[in-house]
């Protein structure tokens, strides 16, 4: 196949008919990127289950859930404490959230933490 010397070695794609100013040799321009950004700064994966986390190597620790000092990342599966099965009568249960903790947390992620924290707040 004379194709196959036009493949990116990454995506494995036939990059032939690939806009030079796009291609590294015969490798996307963008998966060349996407590679050097791996190697200087990889995703984390889950030091249990081994799927990639939301994390990079340099985020740094005070910007991620899940965290465990001294081990290491893990996923939102793993990290989660809550494993009991739902309870039926919970969509009845109510706890109190302020508007002052939505209006003071622009992150939503950082925003269902603090959520979460109310509720096991409100559990004690
Ligand atoms: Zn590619
Ligand atoms: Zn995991």
């Amino acid at each position: 196949m004379e194709n196959s010397l036009f493949t990116c070695q990454y995506c494995g794609k036939d990059t032939s008919a690939v806009d030079y100013d796009y291609l590294v040799g015969v490798d996307h321009l963008s998966c060349t990127l996407e590679q050097e950004q791996n190697q200087i700064n990889p995703i984390e994966k889950c030091i249990i289950c081994g799927v990639d986390t939301a994390y990079r190597f340099r985020t740094p620790i005070d910007f991620r859930y899940n965290y465990v000092e001294g081990a290491g990342q893990l996923c939102p599966k793993c990290g989660s404490k809550d494993e009991e099965p739902i309870a039926l009568d919970s969509h009845r249960n109510l706890f109190t959230v302020s508007e002052y903790t939505v209006l003071s947390t622009p992150n939503d992620q950082e925003l269902g933490n603090k959520v979460r924290q109310l509720y096991w707040e409100s559990k004690k």
